[in-house]
């Protein structure tokens, strides 16, 4: 970290400053120019806030050099983290997961006759909401512990792992029982009590970057969950707000890599709500494999018409199956397996 005052700072601030990271145990460099005094700030700056310091009209600028986050940080973790979610790895040069399902469970037929659509078609997770964040409280919210015990049915049957959307801090038990991978959706990123409290379990969450979230807010997200003793995480990017409206968001998939460079964690792509269009959803999964995702995670529907939310970016299963064919010649050509 470094940290600039601006010339004439008297020796007392300039005091009151070194002794502050001197308490906190970190070594502290002082270069004096002729306009500003410079510190260079070197061990664990985490402890250090930045806007306080900031505060001091004595202090001009405050720079850090080494990343906010710890434990999602590449620099302490070189190799990939593989995460095991029931026996499916994700991550490393493990096989490209791709997870499918509906938006919304709608029922144990629904989901069960999916579920094998799913597998059929080479997926190897189930998805499937049964608590929904709606932009509207007059939509569907999803079926609650029903739809989680219809997906519990559909892994009986296929054998398929499920991941379900989580809401709220007081479904942990339920989703720790029966879900294999709990998502955190894009709105509740930031919802630090959630995220604090899936840090206590040891079931793999997933991750999503919020609708406005810069990549490191959303890696910080992620060390929120690392820190509390959870280091089960996969990140998933679903596309960010910006000023194009032809479609629902813009996926941005330079995130992949640069992901891949600042930590060691795995990342997936979900082409659907990136989109919102079932028919860009093909091309922008084949564009994630080849940038280097670990996977992809596509809504999937028999009858997008009458699904009971986001049926416009819903694949059949058909086309579903197409899309991991040609996914996986993709993947093949960068060397890995699908
Ligand atoms: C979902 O996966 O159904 C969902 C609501 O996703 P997101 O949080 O990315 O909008
Ligand atoms: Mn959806």
């Amino acid at each position: 970290m470094i940290i600039t005052c601006k010339k004439g700072a008297p020796q007392s601030e300039i005091d009151k400053i070194l002794s502050e990271f001197k308490t906190k145990g970190l070594e502290v460099n002082l270069i004096t120019g002729t306009s500003y005094n410079v510190f260079g700030i070197v061990g664990d700056t985490t402890v250090i806030d930045d806007r306080r310091l900031m505060s001091n009209p004595w202090v001009e600028n405050v720079t850090r050099v080494a990343a906010p986050y710890k434990k999602v940080n590449r620099l302490f973790h070189p190799e990939d983290s593989i995460i095991d979610v029931d026996g499916i790895k994700v991550g490393g040069h493990e096989k490209i997961v791709v997870i499918g399902g509906p938006c919304s469970v709608e029922g144990l037929d629904q989901i069960c006759e999916l579920a094998q659509d799913v597998k059929d078609a080479g997926g190897c997770m189930l998805r499937g909401g049964a608590y929904k964040p709606r932009t509207s409280p007059y939509a569907f919210q999803g079926l609650g512990t029903e739809g989680i015990m219809d997906m519990v049915e559909a892994k009986r049957r296929t054998g398929l792992p499920i991941v379900s959307e989580i809401m709220s801090e007081n479904k942990i038990d339920e989703f720790v029982k029966y879900v294999d991978l709990i998502q955190v959706g894009a709105r509740n990123m930031q919802n630090f009590e959630l995220l604090k409290a899936l840090g206590k379990i040891n079931k793999p969450v997933l991750l999503k970057r919020g609708l406005s979230n810069t990549i490191e807010e959303w890696l910080m997200s992620a060390e929120y969950i690392m820190a509390g003793g959870n280091e089960n995480v996969i990140l998933c990017e679903r596309g960010i707000r910006t000023f194009e409206k032809y479609t629902r968001n813009t996926l941005d998939l330079s995130v992949v890599q640069i992901v891949k460079k600042k930590t060691h964690l795995p990342i997936i792509i979900d082409p659907s709500h990136a989109t919102g269009s079932w028919e860009l959803v093909e091309s922008m999964s084949l564009a994630a494999i080849a940038a280097g995702a670990d996977g992809l995670i596509v809504e999937v529907h028999r009858n997008p018409e009458c699904a009971w939310s986001d049926g416009a970016q819903c694949l059949k299963p058909d086309k579903f199956k197409a899309m991991i064919d040609k996914a996986r010649a993709i993947a093949h050509v960068i060397g890995r397996d699908l």
